[in-house]
């Protein structure tokens, strides 16, 4: 019956400034807060809410509603993935860079849409559209997204706003308190996480955005966020990101990037010593291609982070230059076979065991319990800008290096062990590390030699990064 209607619907792409009468049909993709502007002139008090609509994968729109106190109501009733029809709009010009531009969500369209009081109207859609419907789901922007590792480790990312695919961790409860001019606002934190690191907090401050979180689940819910703001929250010496005027989140996003995410979010565990397991389990040491030298390892492992699982995965090219005794007294640990963690001494039983509670094996006294023998080695690492002291040689990295099985290095002769010991100490290595970086509740960083590997003096000169000046 449209062409009975006396406008004429446009599609957000054939849009012209000198268009009047028209309307188009789109769906919400963003709803901001509303604002409350006094004028300067006269005092009168108006608010505006900028709402972003997307009617084709290319095509986003800002539309920015000023309004009275009793014209609220009506806009409330319309939320982020509604279906709309905006009549009548006053199309104009967007000037590109300007400051309101710059705190609008980031669109396609060169104009932007205004209302006309007494004019411009929104109605609901009640068709099916199945074409807005899925548009809702693709990714409001294509760019260069960052991972949460990035973010939590760049600093010169503080300031910006970023793009990036995440998964949920955990939706914490809506925080309310008053601001400056003693107005009740509302904040929530969640967790987000993905496969380069388990905890990112992301600060809600939008009303819509708030409810929209209502409905995210741990560990199945993923979402793409546009431009969300990195800050750095001094006193807990942590990055965190927060929504702001600009952030458009879309939930469930249609893209390749997510499937493995959705994969893994299942699975992730996000305890240390398991995301470790299965780092060194997957290693290709190949890949691993970022290269530190002492004095920058450790100062990485000098500035605290938010995350309490946060693991750094970093080449050295130094030396060993101290190891644990392996020609007469081999040090030995116990893990359970079971639930693989490291036995301890029970005072009572007056001997190691297994002491998870989950365990089948808890306090097992059998002396046929699944016991596995592994490498307790420590070691210093040298280079020209200093050592590392006490550092863990990861018992599979052992073996490796080794060749052996540790059964079978325990059958070997002293002098045989201590040969191996020397050669382990004479020679340039190139070693992987997983560094567990320290956080704010005092603990200090875990250094941990994941792969070890003779290297030449020529491939030490190339890839050890300079050293650096006191
Ligand atoms: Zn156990």
């Amino acid at each position: 019956m449209s062409a009975h209607k006396p406008w004429k619907r446009v599609p957000i792409g054939g849009l012209q400034s000198t268009m009047h009468d028209i309307s188009i049909v789109a769906v919400i993709i963003g709803k901001t807060e509303y604002r409350k502007v006094v004028s300067k002139s006269d005092g009168a008090v108006k608010y505006v809410c900028t709402l972003t609509l997307r009617d084709s994968p290319h095509d986003i729109v800002n539309y920015t509603v000023w309004m009275e106190r009793e014209a609220l109501e009506l806009l409330s009733s319309f939320k982020i993935g509604n279906i709309i029809e905006l009549i009548n709009p006053r199309i104009i010009q967007r000037d590109f860079g300007s400051t309101r531009d710059n705190y609008q969500p980031s669109s396609t369209s060169q104009f932007n849409l205004m209302n006309v009081e007494g004019r411009t109207r929104i109605v609901e859609v009640n068709e099916d559209n199945y074409e807005l419907q899925s548009i809702f789901y693709q990714p409001s922007k294509s760019s260069n997204y960052l991972n949460v590792m990035d973010i939590l480790k760049c600093r010169q990312l503080v300031g910006r706003f970023v793009d990036l695919f995440v998964g949920v961790r955990s939706v914490g409860p809506v925080k309310s308190f008053l601001n400056k001019e003693g107005e009740e606002r509302r904040v929530r934190d969640v967790k987000l996480f993905d496969e380069t690191a388990s905890c990112l907090v992301f600060k809600i401050w939008d009303e819509n955005l708030i409810a929209m979180s209502d409905s995210w689940e741990p560990r199945v819910t993923i979402l793409f966020l546009a431009d969300v703001k990195v800050s750095f929250d001094e006193w807990r010496c942590s990055t965190f990101i927060s929504s702001s005027s600009k952030t458009i989140i879309t939930e469930e996003p249609v893209s390749d990037i997510v499937d493995s995410l959705r994969g893994y979010c299942q699975v992730a565990n996000f305890s240390t010593s398991s995301r470790l397991d299965s780092i060194v389990a997957n290693l290709v040491p190949e890949t691993i291609t970022q290269v530190h030298n002492v004095y920058s390892l450790n100062l990485e492992a000098e500035s605290p982070v938010q995350d309490k699982d946060a693991l750094l995965i970093s080449n050295i090219y130094g030396y060993i230059t101290r190891i644990s005794d392996i020609d007469e007294h081999v040090p030995i640990s116990l893990r359970c076979g079971y639930c693989s963690q490291l036995y301890k001494s029970d005072q009572e039983l007056g001997f190691q065991c297994c002491q998870n509670m989950d365990c089948r094996e808890y306090r097992s006294e059998t002396p046929e319990k699944h016991a596995i023998k592994q490498f307790n080695i420590k070691l210093d690492i040298t280079d020209e800008t200093g050592t590392l002291i006490a550092c863990n040689f990861r018992h599979e990295a052992v073996e490796r290096y080794l060749g052996t099985k540790i059964d079978n290095f325990l059958k070997l002769s002293e002098v045989t062990r201590k040969d191996l010991k020397w050669e382990l100490l004479m020679a340039p290595m190139r070693l992987t590390m997983a560094v567990l970086l320290p956080t704010l509740d005092k603990r200090s960083a875990v250094f941990t030699v994941i792969h070890a590997q003779e290297t030449s003096l020529q491939e030490i000169c190339a890839k050890m990064p300079n050293p650096v000046p006191i």
